[in-house]
């Protein structure tokens, strides 16, 4: 395979207990040309992380001690985005939507596809590539309210709701295709950066979920129809913002 994402190799934290899997995840990322630090527990990994300089982290959910969720709270609450990918068991829907929720960027359920999962790593480096050569913009939207890229605000008069990375990728690539359905594949490519969007997920659905209960707050309810069997489309009106205002 191909190495696609830079020249230098990406550093991987992988967090699972179970030896066996975690060794062969860890030979699994060297054989792709990652550079992986492998923890077995929660406490460690908040250590590890605290480190700094990983591009992505694969964490697993069950874990002795403090679980993976707790983790993932560590991390957001001392703002540290690095884009991190849950393990998952089968079944456990409440985690996985509590993980989205809680700033998890994507997930995959055990028992995984090894290609599967080295995909979905793959794809949250280069969104994170994608993100950081985003330009800065703002737009107006249904004349009152001003969605800053940069600032990652909504706002509306004193109103200002703050989104996550994704949900302004997300917003962004829907305003910028305004009044046409966009399909869950489409997304997945350039919202999550994966190569292929056939991936069978929920991730697009529960972040649309919460992105329009966020937007609600300021007068957003409606912004983002459901387009039955083809996607979601943005319903605002859309209007460059006044410079400097
Ligand atoms: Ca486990």
């Amino acid at each position: 395979m191909m190495p696609d994402v830079s020249e230098t190799k990406p550093r991987l934290l992988l967090v699972e207990d179970e030896a066996p899997i975690r060794e062969g995840l860890v030979e699994l990322f060297i054989s792709q040309g990652f550079d992986v630090d492998a923890v077995g527990d929660g406490l460690q990994a908040v250590e590890r992380a605290a480190d700094g300089g990983f591009d992505a982290v694969l964490l697993d959910i069950m874990l002795p001690g403090m679980d993976g969720l707790s983790v993932l709270t560590h991390l957001r609450t001392r703002s540290d985005f690095v884009p991190v990918l849950l393990l998952t068991a089968k079944g456990a829907e409440e985690d996985i939507v509590k993980g989205l929720e809680n700033g998890a960027d994507d997930y995959v359920t055990k028992p995984f596809g090894i290609h599967e999962l080295v995909a979905r790593v793959r794809g949250l480096l280069r969104r994170r590539i994608i993100s950081a050569s985003e330009p800065q913009r703002r737009v107006t939207i249904d004349d009152g309210a001003v969605f800053d890229v940069d600032q990652l605000t909504v706002s509306r008069g004193a109103e200002i709701i703050k989104l996550t990375a994704r949900e302004c990728s997300l917003l962004g690539f829907l305003c910028g295709r305004a009044h046409r359905p966009v399909p869950r594949d489409e997304l997945l490519v350039n919202v999550w950066g994966y190569r292929d969007g056939s991936i069978q997920t929920r991730t697009v659905d529960v972040h649309v979920q919460q992105l329009r209960a966020k937007l609600k707050r300021v007068g957003g309810a409606n912004w983002i129809a459901t387009v039955r069997g083809r996607g979601y489309r943005f319903e605002g009106r859309v209007s460059a913002s006044e410079a400097g205002g």
